[in-house]
């Protein structure tokens, strides 16, 4: 048995002890703050101009994530202390006729048009930008900086001259095709499995002109063996705008251990991707599992995609029996220990030189505690914790991306003619 005196002093050590770990964390994130405060911090990826296009959205409101369901607006950005975004030119894989090509051509200079009437109205707050300077010169002003991305080359159709336009509408990386094949390349996701184990002979094409322009190609979503075509045919470095490390979540849109030392060898980037399916396998609930299977036996569809297919009046009742679903068996989300988990593994493998942040908020990116871009800050917090230093944390934000994109810029050779 323990004396009175034991006992107290027991008590008094531990409470010692604990005043010490809240005393570390409160210069922990004091530290985190100021570097994440000077840091120029950009995000790669973000599908908030499905938003824009739909209209009904306020981007200069500060929206509420759970009700809006969207995770990006400037004063989230603002209070997050994200600087600067990349906005995706996103269309999502359709019929591969001249017809829905043509049709796709249309839609995505549609969301560009959409873009461009936000930032005309919203150009106090916000600036479109094409280059690092112009992104460090924008940020000075305190405005949000808005860089473009076109995600699936889709969009372009079977016409090269695409790409020169989409250049010329601010347009800096293009991924090559998105969850199916297209007729570029392989797809990482799609269940009918290769068409061309790799880049078609259209896709080689697509990836000389992008050079020449000086396009960044952006390799998430492509088939492991499209990236190896990718990483052989292009002259300059690549770019996974959106994407994990395989070894740490085994999900076909991360990339294996082999990729990411081609991709260092390559000069390119891997930018992490907050999706919490690609970040941790985290299995679901029986019980929500059981709830969701009622639901679609009921709307008779196979899964949550299925809803899509609905008459508008049913979609929308399926839709909100859905969100009671949510609330009573909540998705498990990954959380930021997890995402900074494959930072870790990434760095170890090829170094700090290739890693960066591309969330894919507006496209699925989630965290529990980063869920919409207002929680950016956690991440800084992580890294200082796991003994990142100020120069790491600011080449994982923006430097090694600016790296690359200054690259991709230089090696262009928009004087050849095009073979
Ligand atoms: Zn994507």
């Amino acid at each position: 048995m323990k004396t009175f005196i034991q006992t107290t002093l027991i008590s008094f050590f531990a409470l010692m002890a604990l005043s010490a770990v809240a005393q570390d964390d409160a210069a922990l994130l004091k530290k985190a703050k100021k570097i994440h405060e000077k840091a120029f911090t950009l995000d790669t990826h973000a599908d908030t101009p499905m938003l824009l296009s739909r209209g009904g959205f306020d981007i200069t409101k500060d929206n509420d994530a759970r009700a809006t369901n969207s995770k990006v607006d400037y004063p989230r950005m603002k209070r997050g202390g994200l600087d600067a975004i990349f906005f995706a030119v996103y269309l999502g894989q359709g019929p591969r006729t001249p017809e829905a090509h043509e049709a796709a051509k249309k839609r995505a200079l549609g969301i560009f048009d959409a873009i461009n009437t936000t930032l005309k109205s919203t150009s106090e707050l916000a600036e479109l930008a094409t280059t690092p300077d112009d992104a460090y010169r924008i940020g000075k002003t305190g405005k949000r900086v808005i860089f473009l991305g076109v995600e699936n080359g889709y969009a372009m159709g079977h016409d090269l001259s695409m790409l020169q336009k989409f250049y010329d509408l601010g347009t800096r990386y293009m991924t090559l095709c998105h969850s199916s094949n297209n007729d570029i390349c392989d797809s990482s996701t799609d269940h009918k499995g290769a068409e061309y184990q790799g880049l078609s002979p259209l896709g080689e094409q697509v990836v000389k002109e992008m050079n020449r322009l000086g396009m960044i190609i952006d390799v998430s979503h492509i088939s492991d063996s499209t990236f190896y075509d990718v990483i052989r045919l292009s002259k300059v470095p690549i770019v996974a705008t959106h994407s994990g490390a395989r070894a740490i979540c085994n999900h076909p849109r991360n990339l294996t251990d082999d990729m990411l030392k081609a991709l260092a060898k390559n000069g390119g980037v891997i930018q992490l991707n907050l999706l919490s399916d690609y970040i941790k396998t985290i299995p679901p609930s029986p019980e929500r599992e059981a709830a969701m299977k009622v639901l679609y036996e009921k709307y008779n569809i196979k899964d949550r995609r299925g809803m899509m297919t609905l008459p508008e009046a049913e979609q929308q009742k399926a839709r909100a029996e859905f969100t009671e679903l949510n609330k009573k068996y909540p998705i498990q989300l990954a959380t930021v220990k997890d995402a900074i988990d494959h930072i870790d593994h990434i760095v170890k493998l090829i170094g700090i030189d290739h890693v960066g942040m591309g969330a894919d908020f507006d496209g699925g990116g989630a965290l529990a505690d980063c869920f919409d871009v207002s929680q950016y800050d956690n991440m800084t917090v992580e890294l200082v914790r796991r003994g990142y230093s100020k120069k790491d944390i600011e080449k994982i934000w923006s430097g090694n991306f600016f790296r690359v994109m200054k690259a991709v810029d230089k090696g262009k050779t928009r004087e050849l003619s095009l073979k």
